[in-house]
């Protein structure tokens, strides 16, 4: 067992706090008050190599693991979780599912650009009458000829509004239950699918959230993404490795809003001393200070796992449950450190308390991560 990080780890930290301190920062309030996708920040995050961070080279990637991939999402959401969200699911969501599911000829004509940022991705499970049963999806996709006609929807989907490319997954056998489901890459553009209405929300306001529409799209069977029948299957694959991306997004937002607290107590006078003076405070720092660090070593520990090409449904939904609850709670004590300038928009804890709640929801609510380590607890 070994716990320091590589020199090149350490550089990758550095490298990617200096850009989101530098690019994202001064923008963070009005990314966050106006709802603006970050589009120009995140072209920038591309020609850093931080959108195909875990793709080999030869196909345009980093050719990095899942740990730097974690630093990566952690120091971006340090800075704005909604970076840090855009990132990640574009990264492990649609393309990795393009990169574990495709064709040679679809990872030469999508992953090169997505990883360069030329492109972005969405991924659309979730649909209004199915999130957490994601199985029970009703879009249908029928065979024609030598092309599939989708129809249907999805919703809250990231990026939507945003992505040349999107995942998709859609029922092709009902009667096959799980295995009737298969995936799909649609372009932007194509006749009949459209980004629907884009969400307003609590927090991740920088991140477009919204629907997407299939209408009678027709795309040619080439567009078929794995094999047919699997596509759901194969999305509980994307979200094993998608749910180290949120631990990371939870870590790293818990860390923003750890590090602004105890700043805050340090400048803080009450009663003719700093608040850190108090043990009540104290107390809360370390408190927040352990949590975080067990949810970093929980996060990077399905991330060695994974990239020793181990299973790590089971550590991944561990990591995510703890991380993005323990994360909640961070931000939650960082407001209260600040007292009633924590409410006020002026502070960042304000708005990582808003923005962290996500953590406990996408790619599998808290309910469904526990579900999850259950079920893999009383298999053996
Ligand atoms: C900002 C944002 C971004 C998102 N991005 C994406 C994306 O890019 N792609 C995508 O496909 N989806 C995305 N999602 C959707 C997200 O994954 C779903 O919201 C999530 O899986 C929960 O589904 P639901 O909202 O339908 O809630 P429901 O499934 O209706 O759950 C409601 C409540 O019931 C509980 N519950 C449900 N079933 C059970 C059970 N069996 N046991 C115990 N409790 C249960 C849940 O835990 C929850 O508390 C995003 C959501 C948000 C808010």
């Amino acid at each position: 067992m070994q716990f320091d990080y590589t020199p090149e780890q350490i550089q990758l930290r550095k490298t990617v706090r200096e850009f989101a301190e530098a690019e994202i920062l001064p923008h963070v309030l009005e990314w966050d008050e106006e709802q603006i996708f970050p589009l120009d920040a995140i072209k920038k995050a591309g020609k850093l190599g931080l959108l195909g961070a875990i793709f080999p080279e030869e196909l345009g990637g980093s050719g990095l693991g899942y740990i730097e991939y974690a630093i990566i999402i952690e120091e971006l959401a340090r800075v704005d979780p909604s970076v840090g969200l855009i990132v990640a699911a574009h990264n492990s969501l649609c393309t990795n599912h393009i990169f574990l599911a495709g064709n040679k000829e679809q990872h030469q004509k999508y992953i090169p650009k997505l990883a360069s940022g030329d492109w972005i991705g969405c991924w659309g499970l979730t649909e209004p009458e199915s999130g957490s049963d994601a199985g029970g999806m009703r879009t249908k996709a029928v065979k024609q000829g030598q092309c599939w006609v989708l129809d249907g929807s999805k919703t809250f989907i990231t990026n939507a509004q945003y992505a040349n490319v999107c995942v998709t997954i859609a029922m092709t056998d009902r009667a096959a239950s799980h295995h009737g489901a298969s995936a799909f890459i649609l372009e932007s553009g194509v006749p009949g699918f459209r980004a629907g209405k884009k969400e307003n929300k609590l927090g991740m306001r920088a991140s477009a959230t919204g629907e997407l529409v299939f209408s009678n799209c027709r795309v040619p069977e080439s567009q078929l993404l794995g094999k047919q029948g699997e596509g759901f299957v194969d999305s509980l694959r994307i979200l094993d490795g998608g749910r180290i991306s949120i631990a990371a997004l939870a870590v790293g937002t818990a860390e923003g809003a750890y590090e602004a607290a105890l700043k805050y107590s340090k400048q803080r006078k009450q009663f003719g001393r700093p608040i850190s003076e108090f043990q009540s405070i104290q107390n809360k720092l370390a408190d927040m200070a352990t949590e975080i660090d067990a949810a970093r070593l929980l996060t990077y520990r399905a991330g060695w796992m994974k990239d020793r090409g181990q299973r790590v449904t089971k550590e991944s939904a561990m990591a995510k449950l703890f991380a993005s609850e323990i994360a909640v709670r961070a931000t939650n004590e960082a407001v209260q450190i600040h007292g009633g300038y924590g409410f006020i928009k002026d502070y960042p804890v304000e708005k990582f308390y808003r923005d962290v709640k996500l953590c406990t929801i996408g790619e599998g609510t808290s309910e469904i991560q526990r579900l999850v380590i259950a079920r893999q607890l009383l298999k053996s």
